[in-house]
Parts: C-alpha cells; sequence; structure tokens
C-alpha cells in the first residue's frame, strides 16, 4: 500500500541537519508509490525547501512565522499540527534529536496515536516494515510492527544511510500561512557557549575523555586529535562532573547519544551509562591504563595505555599522512 509521509525537516543556524535527509531515506522505506512531504518550520527557512526535493522529498510546505523563529514545543506543535490537518499523511516521520525527542510525544498525544522512538534501522518495507530500537541502555535491540493506522516514528540521528544527493530533482514548495498563538513561552535570544566545530551528535569521529584526562588542560589533546580529524570532542559523566569540561559534552544515558563511524574513548571506564549512548559507534577504539576496564568489552580496538602517551603518537601519525 502507498503511504503518503509528512517528514519534518530540521534547520539549525540556517543550515538543514543531517538527520532531515536520513528520515526522508527512512520514509521511502515505509512510503510505497506514495509521496513524500517534508514540513520546514522557522522564520526565513523557505530558501532550505530545495534541499529537501535534492534529497528524495518529493513537495515541501514550509511554516514561517516570527514565534518559529527558535522552537517552542507550543510554537512548533501548532505549525505542524496545521500542516497535518492540510495533508492528512498515513505516516509521519521526524529525526530523534533534542526537538524531535520534545515535540514527538506532543503530536503524538494530540493525534491519539503511539509512537515508535529512537529507531536506528529499518526491516523489510511499506506496511511489513520492522522497526528496530534499542532498549535496557541498548544492552537489546526490539523489533517493532506497527499495526494499522498512522506510522509515526523517529530516527536516530546517524543510523539510516540519507539518499544520494540530486541536484536536478524538483518538487513544489509551497507554504502555509498559520496563527501561533498563547505560547507560554517565547524565547528572544538563544546564546550559545560555542558556535564552533562539528556538531556532536551528527560527528562522523567523536574523541571523547574521561576521568583519566584528569584536568580541562587534559582535554586539550583530545580536542587537537579531534579537528585533525574533523571530528568532535565528547565526554563521559565522569569528566563533566569533575568540572574538566562543559555538560554540553556528554555522552549517555543522561546525555547525547552518538553513532560515528569512529569512537575513541580516553580514559573511561565504560559504566553501563556511558555505553548507552556509545555503543552503536560503528568503530571503537579504547585507550585505558587498566587492562580489565569494562570499556574493552566493546571496544573493536583496544590500546592499554598512557592516553597522554597514546594520544600524542595518534596525532604525530596523523600528521604524517
Ligand atoms: P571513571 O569510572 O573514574 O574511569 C576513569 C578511567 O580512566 C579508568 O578506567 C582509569 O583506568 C582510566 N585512566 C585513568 N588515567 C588514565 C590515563 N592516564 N590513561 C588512560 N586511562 C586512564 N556516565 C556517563 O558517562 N554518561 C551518562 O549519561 C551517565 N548517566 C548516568 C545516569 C545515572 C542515573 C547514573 C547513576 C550514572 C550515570 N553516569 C553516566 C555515570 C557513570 O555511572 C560513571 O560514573 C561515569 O561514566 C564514569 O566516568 P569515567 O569513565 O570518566 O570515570
Amino acid at each position: 500500500m502507498s503511504k503518503k509521509v509528512l517528514v519534518l525537516g530540521e534547520a539549525r543556524e540556517g543550515a538543514l541537519r543531517n538527520v532531515s535527509f536520513e528520515a526522508i531515506a527512512a520514509a521511502k522505506t515505509v512510503a510505497g508509490d506514495g509521496e513524500i512531504v517534508a514540513v520546514l518550520l522557522g522564520d526565513g527557512v523557505a530558501s532550505l525547501a530545495e534541499e529537501l526535493i535534492h534529497y528524495g522529498a518529493d513537495r515541501v510546505v514550509t511554516v514561517e512565522h516570527p514565534h518559529l523563529k527558535h522552537y517552542t514545543s507550543d510554537g512548533y506543535s501548532q505549525g505542524f499540527m496545521s500542516v497535518y490537518e492540510q495533508e492528512k499523511p498515513e505516516a509521519i516521520v521526524f529525526g530523534h534529536t533534542a526537538l524531535g525527542k520534545d515535540l514527538s510525544p506532543k503530536i503524538a498525544s494530540k493525534l491519539s496515536t503511539g509512537l515508535i522512538s529512537d529507531v536506528t534501522s529499518i526491516e523489510g518495507e511499506g506496511d511489513g516494515a520492522l522497526f528496530i530500537r534499542p532498549i535496557y541502555s541498548g544492552k537489546a535491540f526490539e523489533k517493532v510492527k506497527n499495526k494499522d493506522g498512522l506510522l509515526f516514528f523517529t530516527v536516530r540521528p546517524n543510523n539510516i544511510t540519507a539518499l544520494e544527493k540530486d541536484g536536478s530533482r524538483t518538487g513544489n514548495v509551497t507554504s502555509l500561512s498559520v496563527e501561533i498563538t498563547n505560547l507560554r513561552t517565547i524565547i528572544k535570544e538563544v546564546v550559545r557557549k560555542s558556535t564552533e566545530g562539528v556538531d556532536l551528535s551528527e560527528a562522523k569521529v567523536v574523541i571523547a575523555g574521561g576521568r583519566g584526562v584528569k584536568s580541562a588542560e587534559g582535554f586539550k589533546p583530545l580536542q587537537e586529535l579531534a579537528n585533525l580529524l574533523g571530528g568532535a570532542v565528547g565526554a563521559s559523566r565522569g569528566a563533566c562532573d569533575a568540572d574538566y569540561c562543559d555538560y554540553s559534552l556528554q555522552i549517555g544515558q543522561t546525555g547525547k547519544v552518538v553513532t560515528p563511524d569512529l569512537y575513541i574513548a580516553a580514559g573511561i571506564s565504560g559504566a553501563i551509562q556511558h555505553m548507552a549512548g556509545m555503543s552503536n559507534s560503528k568503530i571503537i577504539v579504547a585507550i585505558n591504563k587498566d587492562p580489565e576496564a569494562n570499556i574493552f568489552k566493546v571496544a573493536d580496538y583496544g590500546i592499554v595505555g598512557d592516553l597522554f602517551e597514546v594520544i600524542p603518537m595518534m596525532i604525530e601519525e596523523i600528521k604524517q599522512l
């Protein structure tokens, strides 16, 4: 059966996040011969619409409003629900980002439907699709099938491969005018701690430091390695609690979930709560002084040694390339 699928495109600082393209690819697997309609909410986002079409959307509906410049669940739910009412899709896909995690349950409850969250892969297609998602902090995976009715799922960033960009694809871009009212919060300004570097949740390479890094200064070689590899620095909660770095870098059950191609864990013991945020990384390299450290159980490559010797050696080797 063919389905019309609504996909939420996510933009940040004038650019679309990759998860938008991954969500379109996921939508294709369930749509059959149906239509993929991307939704863009924001203020001044219409210029991004075409890129969604290049990545596989058939059409884009934009909702622009000054109150949608910054995300609020009240504002975005009003914007999204207006598009929903206009389009009446059979399926909805969001990215499992901070925004998606906040907005999707609200929309699901408004629509009185279920939500399959944090999907990492899809087996099969169309009505027979099975959605695979981690449970018990990543210790196990479950396969979920949608019963009949509206299908609503979120996709974990960096897990579903986006379709190849095709700049020759064309499609309609329409705008929907929506009254955004009764907001309980209005965000006047967002001040970012750092606007530099690669977004941790979408980075292909993550160099993460733990309590073994010993100080804020100790993170400098990790940052240097990350810069050389075009990656981002992350951290364990141990390192954040010790004030070596900001909590925005925390990876794990109560931090960010990352799935890079390469994850280097330096001075991290491998507590279950940390592994919940990184164990699905494609290649894991662990550097730890303790040969018995738990992190070695999930590592593809383990280096027993002092990170302050190993990381400078890696930096030197990479500089030779
Ligand atoms: P430690 O466990 O102290 O490990 C430090 C490691 O560094 C050791 O293995 C040591 O051998 C190694 N080391 C020391 N010096 C060196 C050196 N020079 N070279 C190489 N190796 C060295 N943790 C998270 O990370 N993320 C979460 O989201 C999270 N959520 C939590 C939620 C709850 C409800 C609870 C209870 C805990 C949570 N934790 C989380 C905390 C978690 O249980 C661990 O305490 C934490 O991950 C430990 O951080 P660590 O590995 O950096 O520190």
